[in-house]
């Protein structure tokens, strides 16, 4: 059962070969027999899952319901969900049961996808190697010595050892295609705008955004069509059709036009990952692309402009966690500041806290000017350098990641070297646009990822780039050891 992709679940369940109940049952048999060895997910929420599963087989009894119905899917904790503990993987958040779901989990919910529990991911979304969780590290089910990246780890992690066919999660800097990448599955990072962020705790709210992962660009096609869509309860969100993105896939590569950016395979990026990433490219090549070389010369600001923004931005959307209205409170506070200040202290990680003091301090008056408006003038020259280079090209291609996945401990007291891990990806939240992952082989026994960038909305354009390599290749079919 769990070797089935979505779109062949889907079918299945369909043509009556097994149950909504049946499947759920098959995959939440995998999680408790295998997460121990990988901590993927924070909550399961078993008996919820069967009852909506239940419900599923009932639908599709009626002959009613859609593609997903039926199919498992997991959360990453930081959606909320009605009546489940909804973490964000922090102490301050430990206790939290959300009182209404997230518009997302409303979506998938509604087109009768079925919630097998939520995930694990590094506090508040921050951090690349899902090691700053108050759950503890997740890790990489290719090499359980190694992360999984992060912050989307658990959910990364999870649907690479078919614990589950499909997951959500959010790319603030890359974190939906980061860990992606480094557990050898596909994962999108839509449009800002283009699926909800209601319900989904904030880190950087001009750069968040929720999206798929799932092992084929189909499957990622059919949870992104479910997810996208206007909600008139985020402001951000864009009133715009939803495409058929699953019509999409089929349309040939003849006269696609793909760039390489000159500034993402310089300095850095290991030997392994390159030759891979080289060897994807000839395959687009053998499709009928036309390949060209591009410059975006704004890449190394990308990383430095990213942390002012969002830590800034953090520093004002973490300013809710004060101890009075809900989540950790410090035991007896003398008086009003002592309960913030030990509330705090004691409910936030260290990473969590860096980012506070610097966006805070980015933020001060005096500073202001110097660090958070030249940031944002720098934002716009990066999208500017993107507008430039789509004139050119239709979607650009690299590496998502410089290294394959890395050891656990490595990076943890090395912040810098840390936030270079996301150093290809984090352009295209600064900028706004559609970004994925896929794999594309392996270096040294490790995943490699290939991230595809595309103009606003042309979600639809990169899953049919995916769709049509992964015809072409079998790298997304791979299985970890003793994850088969
Ligand atoms: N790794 C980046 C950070 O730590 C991006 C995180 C994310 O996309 N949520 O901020």
């Amino acid at each position: 059962m769990h070797e089935r992709t979505i779109a062949e679940l889907a079918h299945g369940l369909r043509a009556g070969e097994f149950s909504a109940v049946e499947v759920t049952e098959a995959f939440l048999r995998r999680i408790e027999a295998l997460d121990g060895r990988l901590n993927s997910f924070i909550t399961v929420t078993a008996e919820r899952a069967l009852e909506q599963a239940r419900a599923a087989d009932e639908r599709l009894r009626r002959g009613g319901g859609g593609p997903l119905t039926g199919v498992p899917v997991a959360h990453k904790d930081i959606f909320c969900t009605d009546g489940v503990r909804t973490s964000c993987a922090s102490r301050m958040l430990d206790s939290f049961v959300a009182p209404y779901d997230a518009t997302v989990v409303e979506r998938l919910r509604d087109a009768g996808a079925v919630m097998l529990g939520k995930t694990n991911m590094d506090e508040f979304a921050m951090g690349s190697s899902n090691e700053t969780s108050f759950y503890g590290p997740v890790r990489n089910p290719w090499d359980t010595e190694r992360v999984p990246g992060g912050s989307s780890g658990g959910s990364a992690a999870a649907v690479a050892a078919r614990l589950v066919p499909g997951a959500t999660g959010t790319d603030t800097g890359g974190s939906i295609r980061q860990p992606a990448a480094l557990c050898g599955i596909t994962g999108l990072k839509p449009t800002y705008g283009r699926v909800s962020r209601w319900g989904m705790i904030a880190f950087a709210s001009s750069l968040d955004q929720g999206g798929p992962m799932a092992r084929t660009a189909e499957d990622v096609a059919l949870l992104l069509g479910a997810m996208a869509g206007f909600d008139p309860r985020d402001s951000t969100s864009v009133d715009r059709p939803v495409p058929d993105y699953a019509a999409e896939l089929a349309r040939p590569l003849r006269g696609l036009r793909v760039g390489l950016p000159r500034e993402y395979f310089g300095e850095g990026l290991e030997a392994g990952v390159r030759e891979a990433v080289e060897a994807a490219v000839r395959v687009l090549e053998s499709e009928g692309a036309e390949v060209r070389e591009i410059s975006l010369p704004t890449t190394p600001l990308a990383v430095p402009a990213y942390y002012v923004v969002a830590p800034a931005e953090a520093s004002s959307n973490l300013a809710r966690y004060d101890g009075v209205r809900y989540g950790y409170r410090c035991e007896d506070p003398r008086d009003l500041e002592d309960l913030y200040m030990r509330t705090r202290g004691e409910g936030f990680g260290a990473e969590v806290k860096r980012r506070i003091l610097v966006g805070t301090y980015t933020l001060s008056a005096g500073y202001y000017d110097a660090y958070y408006l030249k940031a944002q003038k720098v934002r716009r020259l990066i999208r500017d350098d993107f507008v430039r280079a789509f004139e050119e090209v239709d979607v650009i291609a690299g590496p998502t990641s410089p290294t394959t996945a890395f050891r656990l401990g490595e990076r943890l007291d090395d912040p810098v070297t840390m936030y270079l891990s996301d150093v290809y990806t984090i352009a295209a939240n600064l900028a706004g646009l559609p970004a994925l992952s896929m794999p594309v082989g392996f270096a040294g026994g490790l995943p490699v990822g290939m991230q595809l960038i595309g103009r606003h909305f042309e979600e639809g354009r990169l899953l049919n780039v995916a769709h049509q390599y992964q015809l072409a290749t079998d790298w997304h079919r791979a299985a970890p050891p003793g994850f088969e």
